[in-house]
C-alpha cells in the first residue's frame, strides 16, 4: 500500500496541472497515467528529421490566460501562427482567396456568415456561463438541434459548409448531434465565436515552439518521482476519511483523489460504492467527437512564394480546413488538418472510404491540399497522422454536447465525498480547451486542499 495526500489519475495537462499546484503548496500529490506518455490530448510527435508535428491540441489565443500563465511560468516560448498572404476557400465547384479570411468575392455568403454569426453571438451572450440549463428558454434551446437553428438561419450552402467545418473543427461535431443549447454554452465559455474560430488574435493565435506537449513534460520535469506512468486506475474505493485506488496490481491510498481526464474515461473507473445517480447519468449522457489530425512535411512551405497564408477551407476530400504548421524557424514546410472520424450526408462532407481508409484518406488529403497550394503538395516528403480514434485511455479530442443533455444533467458537478473532478470538461471557461484543462486543474488542486482540512 502506498500512501500519499492527493493521487491525481490523469497526467493530461489538467491533472499535471494539479498536482503541481498541490505541490508548489507542499501537498504530496501522486500522479497514475495508464498511458506510457504524459499529455492525453496533447501529442507532439516528430518526423525523421526531427520536425515537431501537433498530433492534438496546440493552438492558444487571447483570453487564454490560465494556459498562458502557465506557459511563461514553465518558461516554454510561443510563436505566431503564420497569416500573410490569402486565405483559399474551395466551395461550390468555385475558387476564392481572401487576405482577410472572409470570402468576401462571395458577398451572399459573406452576408449570410455575419448575420448567422452575429445572431449567434448574440444568442451566446443571453446564456448563463457556469449555469447554462438556467438561461432563459433553455429547454428549447436544448431541445434544439444545432442543424435545426442552421437550416433555419443560413441561406447559402458555402455558409452553411463553413458551418458544418467549424462545428467538426471546434464545437464538437456534426450540427446534427449537437443541442444548440450546449453550442452556446461553448461559444460563451470562449467569449464568443470569432474568438473561438480567429487565427489572429483569436483561439488560434499561437503555438508552443516546442510543441504542446511540452507543458505536461515540463510539469512531470517539476515533479521527479511522482508521475508513474502505465498505471491505469482500474477501481477507486472510497469513504468518508479515505480513498483507495487499484492500479497494476497496485494499491494507492490517499485523503482525496482527482479524476483528471474527460467524463466518459471517468466511466471506465469503477468506484466502490458506485456514484450517485446525477454522476452516473453525466458521465452516461456525455459524448466525445473524435477525428484524425495528418500532416504532410514539404522541403519549403512553398505555398507563402504564391501569396498564400497555408489556411484554406474546402468542400471538396476529406480537409475541410487546412492551416500551415510549419516550424518557427521555417526550414520546412508543414501542412495540417483535421479529418473527421463520423461524417455526415451533407453533400460537401467527405465519403466514408475516403475518411476509413488510410490509403484512400492519405491520397484524398494530398489531392485536397494540391487543389488549393498547387501540384507540388502532393509530394511531400513525410505524411503522417494521428488518429485519436486508436488512443485506448483518450475516449476522443472534444466534447460534443447531445441535445437534452445539459437541461437533464445540469451541466457538471465538481465532484462527490473525497473524489474531485477535473478535465478540461469540467472547465465553465475555455471548456474543451488546454486553457480549460489548466483552469480546471488549480480548482481541482483547490477543492482537495479543502478536503484535506
Ligand atoms: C486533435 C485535437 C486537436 C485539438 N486542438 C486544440 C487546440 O488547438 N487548442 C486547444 O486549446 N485545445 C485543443 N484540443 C483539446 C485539448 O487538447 C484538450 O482540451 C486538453 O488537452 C485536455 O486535457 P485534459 O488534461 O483535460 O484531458 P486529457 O488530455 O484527455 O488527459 C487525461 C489523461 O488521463 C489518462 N487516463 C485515462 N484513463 C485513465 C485511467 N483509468 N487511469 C490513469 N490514467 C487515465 C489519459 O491517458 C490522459 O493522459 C485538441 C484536442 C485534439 C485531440
Amino acid at each position: 500500500m502506498n500512501d500519499s495526500r492527493v493521487l491525481v489519475i490523469g497526467a493530461g495537462v489538467s491533472g499535471l496541472t494539479c498536482a503541481y499546484r498541490l505541490q508548489q503548496a507542499g501537498i504530496d500529490a501522486l500522479v497514475l497515467e495508464a498511458s506510457d506518455r504524459v499529455g492525453g490530448r496533447t501529442r507532439t510527435v516528430r518526423s525523421p528529421d526531427g520536425v515537431l508535428l501537433e498530433g492534438g491540441g496546440q493552438w492558444f489565443g487571447p483570453g487564454q490566460t490560465a494556459v498562458l500563465q502557465l506557459i511563461d511560468e514553465l518558461g516554454l516560448e510561443t510563436t505566431p501562427t503564420y497569416t500573410h498572404g490569402r486565405t483559399v476557400f474551395r466551395l461550390r465547384g468555385r475558387t476564392s482567396t481572401s487576405r482577410v479570411g472572409v470570402p468576401f468575392e462571395w458577398p451572399l455568403v459573406t452576408l449570410d456568415l455575419s448575420i448567422a454569426i452575429t445572431r449567434l453571438q448574440m444568442l451566446a451572450a443571453r446564456v448563463n456561463r457556469e449555469r447554462p440549463w438556467t438561461s432563459a428558454r433553455a429547454a428549447g434551446l436544448d431541445r434544439t438541434t444545432f442543424d435545426e437553428w442552421l437550416t433555419e438561419h443560413t441561406r447559402t450552402v458555402a455558409a452553411r459548409h463553413i458551418f458544418d467545418a467549424v462545428s467538426a473543427l471546434t464545437l464538437g461535431g456534426d450540427p446534427r448531434d449537437l443541442s444548440l443549447l450546449g453550442v452556446l454554452q461553448h461559444i460563451r465559455s470562449a467569449g464568443g465565436l470569432l474568438r473561438l474560430i480567429g487565427v489572429r488574435g483569436g483561439a488560434q493565435d499561437r503555438r508552443l515552439i516546442t510543441g504542446a506537449q511540452s507543458i505536461s513534460t515540463s510539469l512531470a520535469d517539476r515533479m521527479p518521482g511522482r508521475v508513474l506512468l502505465e498505471t491505469p486506475a482500474k477501481q477507486i474505493e472510497w469513504d468518508a476519511n479515505t480513498a483507495t485506488v487499484r492500479a497494476a496490481g497496485h494499491e494507492f491510498r490517499a485523503s482525496a483523489v482527482v479524476v483528471a481526464m474527460c467524463p466518459i474515461d471517468r466511466g471506465h473507473i469503477d468506484m466502490v460504492p458506485e456514484l450517485p445517480p446525477i454522476e452516473r447519468d453525466r458521465i452516461a449522457l456525455s459524448a466525445q467527437y473524435s477525428g484524425i489530425k495528418v500532416h504532410a512535411v514539404y522541403p519549403t512551405p512553398f505555398w507563402r512564394a504564391r501569396g498564400f497564408n497555408g489556411q484554406a477551407v474546402s468542400d471538396v476530400g476529406p480537409a475541410p480546413v487546412v492551416f500551415d504548421n510549419s516550424p518557427a524557424d521555417d526550414r520546412v514546410g508543414v501542412l495540417s488538418a483535421f479529418v473527421a472520424g463520423t461524417v455526415s450526408d451533407h453533400p460537401a462532407s467527405p465519403t466514408i472510404e475516403q475518411i476509413q481508409d488510410p490509403d484512400v484518406r492519405r491520397v484524398g488529403v494530398l489531392e485536397c491540399f494540391a487543389e488549393l497550394f498547387g501540384d507540388e503538395a502532393r509530394h511531400p516528403t513525410y505524411f503522417t497522422e494521428v488518429d485519436w480514434r486508436a488512443e485506448p485511455y483518450i475516449e476522443g479530442c472534444i466534447p460534443s454536447v447531445a441535445p437534452g443533455v445539459l437541461t437533464a444533467t445540469h451541466g457538471h458537478s465538481h465532484g462527490t465525498g473525497r473524489l474531485v473532478w477535473a478535465g478540461t470538461e469540467q472547465s465553465d471557461v475555455w471548456n474543451g480547451y488546454i486553457d480549460g484543462a489548466v483552469r480546471a486543474g488549480e480548482r481541482a488542486a483547490a477543492h482537495a486542499r479543502q478536503l484535506l482540512h
